[in-house]
């Protein structure tokens, strides 16, 4: 089970009840020659029942999102406890890790990461936690960026307007094929720092594909109706999404990526949205409302939520799930 309560107690609880055992057994060898033969294949056998737990079922990972944690659990299945660091509710690129997560990255074998400035408090996290594993070139970090063909990358690099989309539009997990693609980055990375179960990894990877294909296929057919759909989006979240679903983005809330909106800009969008037939708002349920409520109350076009993190409702409980439910939410929505 995914979880941002690392079940490192579960871990301690199997490998301390041996330590319980080893303590207290050892000396009470001077009672014999069988006691202590008996007491050291009692101690061998529970030792090397420890480590086989450990082998088989602890592998302490942190990945930056809930929905990253999500891939990990499909792809690496039951060999790992995941700890995820963005609370799902809340917007992945202004979280404040917390003492909990530096300890938890403390102790990792591998972090997982979105990459680009998703999450632009990844790096601060990793220096605080300090584990040698994941800094420097040290190679037990996974980027799931790489091998994604990203959109926005702008022409000039420069944070002065506040730009959180600086090596591109880091949301690319919104398009189910981009997620397939992290898939299979994922099973090669986890192939690279465990190679015994290489072929486990590529095989829950092509699974999960084949599963995702096949609601594709079926989301695509769905949303085929709304084919060039006109939606104005609060956040720059959506390009990858609505470029597989075939609607078009006509305007922004937000004035650049983390830049709020002004009256000048919501006057434009009021325009955009009656010259463009515009036939939704897109917000997240942590968007300030104000301005997407005016918008549509100035136009009539409906607001329709969206999630970009499994677990951010109860219908998010995965990957799959959450893009059902925002395509749900699509055909409910749009007028
Ligand atoms: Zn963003």
């Amino acid at each position: 089970m995914t979880t941002n309560q690392l079940s490192d107690s579960r871990f301690r609880a199997v490998c301390s009840s041996a330590g319980r055992v080893l303590g207290p057994t050892a000396p009470r060898g001077r009672r014999g020659g069988n006691d202590v033969k008996k007491s050291a294949l009692i101690l061998s056998a529970l030792f090397f029942s420890c480590v086989q737990t450990f082998a088989a079922a602890s592998i302490r990972a942190v990945a930056t999102t809930s929905t990253l944690a999500n891939l990990l659990e499909e792809v690496g299945g039951e060999k790992f406890e995941i700890h995820y660091v963005a609370p799902p509710k809340r917007d992945v690129h202004f979280i404040s890790p917390t003492p909990k997560d530096v300890l938890k990255v403390k102790k990792a074998e591998i972090f997982i990461h979105n990459g680009l400035d998703l999450e632009v408090w990844r790096d601060p996290l990793l220096i605080a936690a300090g584990n040698p594993n994941f800094l420097g070139n040290a190679g037990r970090s996974i980027d799931l960026s790489r091998g994604i063909s990203l959109v926005g990358i702008p022409a000039a690099v420069s944070r002065a307007e506040g730009d959180i989309h600086l090596f591109g539009n880091p949301h690319f997990w919104m398009d189910p094929e981009n997620a397939e693609v992290m898939a299979k980055t994922l099973a090669e990375g986890l192939a690279n720092l465990y190679p015994a179960e290489a072929d486990t990894f590529k095989r829950r990877a092509e699974e999960f594909n084949a599963r995702l294909d096949r609601k594709l296929k079926e989301w695509l057919e769905r949303m085929a109706p709304y084919k060039s759909a006109a939606v104005i989006v609060q956040h720059r979240s959506w390009p990858y999404f609505m470029n597989r679903f075939g609607l078009i983005i006509a305007g922004e809330i937000e004035l650049r990526p983390g830049i709020p909106s002004t009256a000048k800009h919501l006057a434009g969008l009021i325009q955009i949205a009656k010259e463009k037939n515009v036939r939704a708002v897109i917000r997240e349920p942590f968007n300030e409302g104000k301005t997407s409520k005016k918008l549509s109350g100035e136009t009539g076009i409906p607001v329709v939520t969206l999630v970009q993190s499994v677990g951010a409702d109860v219908e998010s409980a995965d990957y799959i799930s959450m893009i059902e439910r925002n395509i749900r939410a699509l055909e409910a929505g749009v007028e």
